[in-house]
């Protein structure tokens, strides 16, 4: 008799095919009229929708089992055609005394995705809040070197109810502390305008008074800059508030901290911002990651002011969080303080944050980071090698000879293959959080 041929070592040491997707839509991405139309299939009275949306929106039940007010075959129907919840399994990390939460989501595809809940006190005149920081897309194509999601790469875009469940989770954690959720900020993983038409219907879900019920105004979209996003946005003419991912206010240096600059240069990208607060009448606010000796000298105060100036534009300085794999470090908080007066001085209005990471987008994608592993030494490297070389070329003020990442595009996919992996730079590390389970 023959023995079976030994599986090769190559092939045991490679890991399990993540599980396929579930293809149930979740119910959180789906609009009353979506439900009502279940219903109606179901051969189910119309006062049905409302229980289910009751289920959905107001009910603390975390899956369709929990949800009693609906008879059990009821609910067993629903459970075949709709995902009461879209998140699989969440892991809570707690910081700052409680204040913080950082939350890391496995989709039914074992991605990870994360969303941080940040509980400021009232008091002083300001009110109390609860923002949520949630993602839209599992990594980023945008490959921003400072940013642990765009050292993953792309992964995929989140579907409407991904999106909506990070808020409905942090919901109940919060209805289990006595606490309301007050805002909601798209700065997590993921670039919001490339995954457009899905994160504006989580919004419209969010902002819905018979869904989530927030108010517009209290829904922050982030963008590095996807220009016809931007305009797109505009003419929805909302009241989401726009902030702009600026870190650097010159081509040459913006080219290489926030790689879509290639294709849509900085002035493009203040142009729209400033269409987009004329024509919804709010202000636009840009971020600016502040990083030693690359972006936070007085000609780089200068620069910024001279693109912002008369905007009514607010800046918020904020020192990076040292989550990537960077030569780099964050500017002083003397560097800070001078780089955020030279800004007022130029009549920019001004914040400059706290070291905290948590307070932005920058917590986000640390998790899912450090669940992919730490990359090999060389790797690591050769990419702190390249931004060394890299900025000193942006910092002569010559403009990056690298294209643009693929898939910046907003009618066109990007592949799975993640930004600047192929160009001259290869900053992007491809590492990817292992399939849960997996491990
Ligand atoms: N892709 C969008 C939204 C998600 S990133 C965007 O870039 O705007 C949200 C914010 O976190 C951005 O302003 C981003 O530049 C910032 N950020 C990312 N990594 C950071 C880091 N290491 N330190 C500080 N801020 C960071
Ligand atoms: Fe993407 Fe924003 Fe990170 Fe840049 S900062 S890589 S755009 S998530």
């Amino acid at each position: 008799m023959i023995e079976p041929a030994a599986p090769l070592p190559a092939a045991r040491a490679l890991p399990p095919a993540p599980p396929a997707r579930d293809t149930r839509p979740g119910v959180a991405g789906l609009a009353e009229a979506e439900v009502a139309a279940l219903v109606q299939e179901l051969g189910e009275p119309p006062f049905r929708s409302r229980q289910v949306a009751d289920a959905a929106w107001r009910s603390t039940a975390g899956d369709w089992d929990e949800v009693t007010t609906l008879a059990r075959p009821l609910r067993a129907t629903l459970a075949e055609r709709l995902r009461f919840d879209t998140v699989a399994a969440t892991t809570i990390r707690v910081a700052d005394g409680g204040a913080t939460e950082k939350a890391l989501h496995r989709l039914s595809d074992s991605r990870l995705v994360e969303s941080v809940l940040m509980h400021y006190p009232g008091g002083a005149g300001r009110r109390e809040r609860t923002t949520l920081c949630i993602s839209s897309q599992a990594g980023c194509a945008v490959g921003c070197p400072f940013c642990a999601t765009g050292e993953l790469g792309f992964d995929r875009d989140l579907e409407v109810a991904e999106i909506v469940d990070q808020a409905r989770h942090a919901r109940r954690r919060q209805a289990a502390a006595g606490r309301h959720l007050t805002n909601v900020v798209f700065m997590g993983m993921g670039e919001p305008l490339l995954n457009f038409d899905a994160v504006l219907d989580a919004a419209a879900a969010l902002t819905d008074p018979e869904r989530f019920g927030l108010g517009a105004r209290h829904i922050t979209i982030s963008t590095s800059g996807v220009v016809p996003g931007i305009e797109r946005l505009a003419r929805t003419r909302p009241q989401w508030t726009l902030a702009i991912s600026l870190h650097a206010a010159r081509d040459p240096l913006r080219d290489l901290l926030v790689p879509l600059n290639r294709r849509w240069p900085v002035a493009d990208v203040v142009a729209a911002a400033r269409a987009y607060g004329q024509e919804t009448g709010r202000r636009v606010s840009y971020e600016y990651v502040m990083i030693e000796g690359i972006n936070d000298t007085a000609a780089d105060a200068d620069a910024v002011v001279r693109l912002l100036r008369g905007s009514g534009a607010h800046v918020n300085c904020i020192p990076m969080n040292p989550v990537a794999h960077t030569p780099w470090r964050a500017s002083t908080p003397a560097r800070i303080a001078a780089f955020g007066e030279r800004l007022r001085a130029g009549g920019l209005g001004v914040t400059v944050r706290r070291n905290r990471g948590q307070e932005v987008g920058a917590a986000c994608g640390q998790l899912a980071a450090e669940q992919a592993g730490e990359p090999p030494a060389p790797m690591v490297a050769r990419r702190r090698e390249l931004l060394v070389a890299a900025s000193a070329i942006a910092l002569r003020g010559e403009r990056s000879p690298d294209p643009a990442p693929a898939g910046l595009g907003t009618s066109e996919r990007p592949a799975r293959a993640p930004a600047l992996s192929g160009g001259r730079h290869a900053l992007v590390a491809r590492r990817r959080p292992a399939p849960a389970g997996g491990r």
